[in-house]
């Protein structure tokens, strides 16, 4: 109260030097805030027509060769050194811009082998070749949006360079579908011949309404391994079954029991998901084949839950085998992607920030996702990190779904996968340069 009294008698002139002695970053948030988004939409009619190239033109996991070039030539632009090829297909941006921390922003470049009905204008038509075979391809990830939201990025953050200091590792990322390509640009010495950074930021699209933030604390998407089994048994005719043994009678049992290692082994708050999602075995009905091939995925948050869903998948397969009598099969558990796990630090640190650009409700915590994401790779090298989301649907329409029986929204990797593209990129690149400027302003 008393400072408000005094704040009334200043004399216009006083009042002026008064706002000046205060320290620089408090008036800073709303200005940048403002810069961000005028920055964002002075680019939005170069960026919307990239956005709808690159979604036309979607490429496959390592074969990413024309987008990273078009991304890597409109980093050029901009100032940025860049070096191509790193990791395969993968670019990597650097601006440096005085002395401070060096910050990651990392986009993908791959789309998916599939075919597009979203029956937009823009919609991909475009063909390649996926594992031996010609297939569709398609941007249902939203790495479109995430391309775009990168380069609106790099370019605010170079308008605004005499707000921040300190170096910019822009990376595109190849092959995230096939949670291989951060390996890739870590083996190629990602972190080694350019820089470890001091912190790491992505961003996913998410089937939200746009103008949303979506972020949290720790794990943010799941523990990945692939479950690859061969049942063997010993081949005969369907009418004797005595003189032979049956590996789709022990898949099938496998198959069933081996949800109990979920239901009754591990702890029912944590999460933890085992599916089988491919059996492959025998040709027609009267042979009993010798082998049976199951395909799975297990998918957790937790290393504890990982190991103990592990164990009880290996452990099943072999009982499944020794109750038939059978040989042991051949069981394979092969890591795919860690989670993700968000610096709490860091999240905090951007609460406020998002909370001040998009208001409260729109910025918000929300659950992990049970999908997981090769950004955790950058991460596990001990960089702190935030992955967050952003919205790509109208909001009318996302609160429809919700609704009982109403028309549901496409999931990212439906063939209906159709982002609003504008404000949705827009608010995504917002995000994203206001995290950065938050860890490297002056
Ligand atoms: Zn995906
Ligand atoms: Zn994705």
């Amino acid at each position: 109260m008393k400072f408000r009294l005094r704040q009334t008698v200043l004399s216009p002139a006083l009042a002026a030097a008064f706002v000046l002695s205060l320290p620089a970053q408090a008036q800073l948030p709303g200005a940048l805030k403002t810069q961000v988004s005028s920055s964002v939409n002075n680019a939005w009619p170069a960026l919307e027509g990239i956005y709808k190239d690159l979604h036309a033109h979607p490429e496959l996991a390592f074969q990413e060769t024309r987008t990273a070039g078009k991304l890597a030539a409109e980093m050029r632009k901009l100032g940025f050194t860049v070096t191509e090829k790193v990791g395969k297909t993968g670019v990597v941006a650097i601006y440096k811009n005085g002395p401070g921390p060096t910050v990651m922003v990392r986009t993908e470049l791959d789309g998916l082998p599939m075919e597009e009905k979203s029956g937009l204008p823009y919609a991909s038509r475009a063909k390649a070749s996926s594992e031996g075979r010609e297939s569709f391809t398609a941007h249902s990830c939203g790495h479109d949006i995430h391309m775009t939201s990168w380069l609106a990025t790099a370019r605010t953050l170079v308008n605004m360079k005499s707000q921040w200091s300190g170096t910019l590792m822009f990376v595109a990322q190849p092959a995230e579908e096939t949670v291989s390509g951060a390996k890739a640009m870590l083996a190629d010495g990602l972190f080694t011949r350019f820089a470890k950074p001091d912190y790491a930021f992505a961003l996913h699209s998410w089937p939200l309404a746009h103008g949303t933030v979506g972020y949290n604390v720790g794990a943010v998407s799941s523990n990945s391994d692939a479950i690859e089994i061969v049942f063997k048994g010993r081949g005969g005719h369907g009418s004797a079954p005595d003189k032979a043994v049956d590996p789709i009678a022990i898949a099938a049992r496998f198959v069933t029991d081996v949800q109990t290692v979920v239901s009754r082994e591990k702890d029912p708050k944590e999460f933890g998901v085992v599916t089988i999602g491919a059996i492959n075995g025998g040709t027609v009905g009267n042979i009993i084949p010798d082998s049976v091939q199951v395909r799975g995925t297990i998918r957790s948050y937790s290393p504890a839950v990982r190991a103990k869903l592990l164990d009880g998948v290996k452990r099943i397969a072999l009982a499944s085998a020794a109750m038939a009598n059978a040989p042991a099969p051949q069981v394979d558990l092969i890591p795919g992607g860690t989670a993700i796990v968000n610096s709490e630090a860091l999240v905090q640190r951007l609460e406020p920030v998002f909370k001040d650009a998009f208001g409260d409700t729109k910025a918000q915590r929300m659950p992990a996702m049970t999908a997981s994401e090769d950004f955790s790779q950058f991460v596990d090298q001990g960089v702190p990190s935030v992955f967050f989301f952003t919205g790509v649907y109208d909001a009318k329409d996302v609160e429809e779904a919700a609704r009982e029986g109403g028309k549901p929204i496409a999931f990212n990797h439906s063939p209906f996968y159709a982002p609003v593209p504008e404000p949705s990129i827009k608010t995504a690149a917002q995000a994203m340069s206001l995290a950065v400027l938050d860890v490297l302003k002056r």
